[in-house]
């Protein structure tokens, strides 16, 4: 079982970044692995306070998390099949905060192996950047699920650029330098700036590539939407961002959701309200009703005599589906009743005769007394 975020980092949901930074510090420099070396449980804690730190830091991350919970990290709800949260490294995270790295530490293979720190490791491949796009999706979309294909420009490598070693690290990627850290002095590791930490930089730039020997190239791309997504929802693929520089592996594609308000319904998480008029006749001797349904189906409904103006009927399994699982939300029909605002002076006549007749009088039982709200209260419960 993982940890709620906040617990570890002993926030509330609503703490300031510097709140959030105070916390993580404080963690990150209790069970650094140089003050605890050997320590399995301080090394899981820092990893912990690393992870906590970069999904509350981020608000794209701690809308996900606040929302879907750890689910809403990992890849098995079926975030566009992304890894998961994998895509973070702790060495980033410790030197945005610190302002520094420390060696061979996260994506590069762990820590704890002893002398291997600083010098001797590969230098790595450097990952493309994300691309963000926005995608508008209609209720009807996100009823079914929708493939859109879609046109975006994507840094590619140029095929005729050429690399050579870097000449500041000899390929290494880093450069490792003393520091006074919280600590005591250390040695420590930071990435090469002249190449980025990749050891390789551009030897003769392809036509109308930039300073990385990357293009810019227009390209067609499907993006496979689940059924039931919210908008403002993120979803990510995997290496359909930009590509990396000399040749490192592509960033993300994520896809941001955007709900396109619909004319017919309105959504209330996987529910959809449909407002239903009937004539005044309709609702004295009963009516039978055909309603559109979001699949474009169709679904008939009988109104008894004596229908009352705000009346809601429930219609289960016809709302939208659940995202990532099993199941639907309902299609909650609200009945008005249209009162008649151009009649004749016939018409007027039989109303005026009803007047004082006792069947007009209002006399709703206390269980019709409800208000709107306490009724759609009773239908969500
Ligand atoms: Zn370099």
């Amino acid at each position: 079982m993982k940890r709620d975020y906040y617990e570890v980092l002993g926030v509330g949901k609503n703490a300031t970044s510097d709140e959030l930074k105070k916390a993580y510090r404080k963690l990150a420099i209790k069970y650094h692995p140089d003050k605890n070396p050997g320590d399995k449980e301080a090394e899981e804690k820092f990893k912990e306070a690393a992870e906590a730190y970069d999904v509350l830091s981020n608000p794209d991350k701690k809308a996900r998390y606040d929302q879907f919970g750890h689910a809403g990290m990992s890849g098995a709800g079926g975030y566009g099949g992304a890894s998961g949260f994998g895509d973070f490294d702790i060495n980033d995270i410790f030197s945005s905060v610190f302002g520094h790295g420390f060696g061979g530490f996260g994506g590069f293979g762990g820590f704890g192996g002893g002398g291997s720190r600083g010098g001797s490791r590969q230098a790595a491949a450097v990952r493309g950047d994300n691309l963000r796009i926005r995608v508008k999706v209609t209720l009807e979309e996100i009823a079914k699920g929708v493939e859109k294909t879609i046109k975006l420009e994507r840094m590619v490598a140029s095929p005729d650029t050429t690399y050579k070693t870097c000449p500041t690290c000899g390929g290494t990627g880093q450069r490792v330098v003393a520091q006074q850290t919280p600590f005591g002095m250390m040695q420590s590791v930071t990435t090469c700036h002249t190449c980025g930490g990749s050891g390789k930089v551009v030897d003769k730039r392809g036509a109308g590539a930039n300073e990385e020997g990357l293009v810019k190239k227009l390209d067609s791309i499907t993006i496979k939407i689940p059924a039931g997504v919210v908008d403002g929802m993120q979803l990510r693929m995997s290496g359909k961002g930009h590509c990396g520089p000399m040749g490192g592996p592509a960033g993300d594609l994520i896809v941001l959701i955007e709900e396109v308000p619909d004319e017919v319904f309105s959504r209330d998480e996987n529910n959809l309200l449909y407002d239903l008029y009937i004539s005044m006749p309709e609702a004295v001797l009963g009516a039978k009703k055909e309603l559109p349904t979001i699949d474009g189906g169709k679904v008939s409904i009988t109104l008894e005599k004596g229908t009352q103006a705000g009346k809601i009927l429930r219609l289960k399994g016809k709302g939208l589906p659940e995202y990532g699982r099993a199941g639907r939300g309902d299609m909650l029909v609200y009945v008005n009743v249209w009162t008649p605002q151009n009649l004749s002076r016939e018409q007027e006549k039989f109303f005026a005769s009803m007047m004082k007749d006792k069947a007009f009088e209002p006399r709703p039982a206390s269980s019709q007394k409800k208000s709107f709200v306490d009724r759609l209260k009773e239908m969500f419960r």
